[in-house]
Order: structure tokens, then C-alpha cells, then sequence
């Protein structure tokens, strides 16, 4: 999956060059070409950005360096992305969607925002990570590439793994533990350490049934409607966890 991204701020995006994301480019999964859009504003101090029409506080970030970096990138085949708070929030189903893609451009805004003709012109989707706002767009588009990256093939080393964690399963995760066995005094529940696979498995079904329960209800309540091909011991389970809470 190749991204263009366009930013006013390039080296913001050094997080995203390691990890599990830095393997994925080493291994050529992912690829980012960073554009910077000052390289081609045709002002001759360099400017992006002025005051909005109409007044307001604030600047604008100018239509003419944001429309030149789009034609250098030649997106017209390719899904264009503003990262933005008036945007659809992502989830789940809408990084399925865009996983499908093989090329997309993200373009990152600042200030007050960019001019409304760049995302009319060039048919930009909107795409929000939360109702908050940030000081600009770098750190969503690394929200959006991050969480995209983990649904594509090859980028995690457990094919299915995304699917398992917290949310995306349809519960919160159970909680995990590593050695050493006891830590300032505290212990690794027995269970984990007993072998017995079955019973690890219900304890952790269990585990996540209350977490879920207590921190994310709306989440619970889904679940309890919605789920299906529970085993009969995973049945009993959960009728525990709804006379217990
Ligand atoms: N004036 C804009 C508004 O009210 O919609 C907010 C501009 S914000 C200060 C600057 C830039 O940060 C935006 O252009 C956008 O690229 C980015 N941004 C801020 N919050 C965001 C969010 N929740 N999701 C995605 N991008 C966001």
C-alpha cells in the first residue's frame, strides 16, 4: 500500500518509520512518500497560508502550494483522504474499506484548516480520528496509517492477530501477564500457569467478559445480544458474569 502524504511538517511523521510499521516499509509492504507542501509554494517568502475571507482568527492554508503538491502526486486514481474533526470518525469497518486501497493520499491540515476549494477540487473524503481537536493533521494521519497497517497482510506476524484485541473482538482483552511469576509481592493468577488450556481459555473468556462489563457497557451490551457459538462452557461462563455484576 503506497501513501502520499502531504504535510506541512514532514519530520513529524519519524514515529512511523520504526516498529512494526518500519518493518512493513523495510519488507516493502507499506511505502510513504512525504511531500511537503512549502516545497511548492510559488510565494517568494515561501508562504502557505493567509488570513480567511470573511474574518475570523486564524489562517488558512492556501489553495495554490496544496493544489501544485497534489499534481505532483498525480492522485487521479487514487483515494484522496483530509485529515479533519468535521470528518467521519474511523473505525473498524471504514479500515476495512480502505485497506482494499492500494495507493492513498492524505493530506494533513493546520491552523484553521485548508482552502475549501483543494477538497472540492480534488474530491477529498474527510476522515476524522476522534470528536477533539489537534493542532494538525500529522498526528491523526499517523492514528489512520497505524491502525490501517495492522489489517494489512504481512505487516503483523500473526495473520489474524488484529482481529483478536480489544474492540475488533467484540470484548476488551483479558489481562496478561508476563515473568517474573511474583512482582512486589503480587502473583500471576494460578490458572495461567496451570497447563490446562480449556481452563485458561474460560478464565480469560471470563476476564473479559468483566472488564468489558465494567469498563465499556455500551460495548458488554452488544456483545450480549449479538453473540453467537458460544460452547456450553463458555455459556455457563457468561451467565456467571451477568448474575455476578
Ligand atoms: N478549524 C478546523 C475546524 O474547526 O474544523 C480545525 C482545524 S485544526 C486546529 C487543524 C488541523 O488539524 C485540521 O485541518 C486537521 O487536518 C487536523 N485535525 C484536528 N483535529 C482532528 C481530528 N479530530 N481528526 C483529524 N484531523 C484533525
Amino acid at each position: 500500500m503506497h501513501f502520499d502524504i502531504l504535510t506541512l511538517f514532514p519530520e513529524m511523521f519519524a514515529p512511523i518509520t520504526s516498529s512494526i510499521i518500519g518493518r512493513a516499509c523495510d519488507k516493502e509492504i507499506l511505502n510513504f512518500n512525504f511531500v511537503n507542501i512549502r516545497d511548492y509554494s510559488l510565494d517568494k517568502h515561501k508562504s502557505t497560508d493567509d488570513y480567511s475571507f470573511g474574518g475570523g482568527p486564524g489562517l488558512v492554508m492556501s489553495a495554490q502550494p496544496i493544489f501544485d503538491a497534489m499534481k505532483a502526486v498525480n492522485p487521479k486514481h487514487k483515494r484522496v483522504l483530509y485529515m479533519s474533526p468535521r470528518g467521519r470518525v474511523i473505525d473498524l469497518p471504514k479500515l476495512k474499506e480502505l485497506s482494499k486501497e492500494q495507493n492513498i493520499v492524505i493530506l494533513c491540515g493546520h491552523y484553521e484548516g485548508v482552502d475549501q476549494r483543494v477538497l472540492d477540487y480534488w474530491n477529498a473524503e474527510e476522515v476524522s480520528i476522534g470528536d477533539y481537536v489537534l493542532t494538525g493533521g500529522e498526528l491523526p494521519a499517523m492514528v489512520l496509517i497505524d491502525s490501517l497497517a495492522r489489517l494489512i497482510p504481512g505487516v503483523l506476524s500473526n495473520e489474524n492477530g488484529a482481529m483478536e484485541e480489544s474492540v475488533y473482538s467484540g470484548l476488551l482483552e483479558f489481562p496478561q501477564y508476563t515473568k517474573p511469576r511474583e512482582y512486589e509481592g503480587m502473583e500471576v493468577p494460578e490458572v495461567l500457569l496451570s497447563g490446562n488450556h480449556k481452563k485458561i481459555d474460560l478464565w480469560r473468556f471470563e476476564q473479559a467478559l468483566i472488564l468489558t462489563k465494567k469498563q465499556r457497557p455500551d460495548i458488554f451490551d452488544n456483545y450480549v445480544k449479538n453473540h453467537r457459538d458460544l460452547t456450553k462452557d463458555e455459556q455457563k461462563v457468561m451467565e456467571k458474569v451477568l448474575r455476578m455484576l
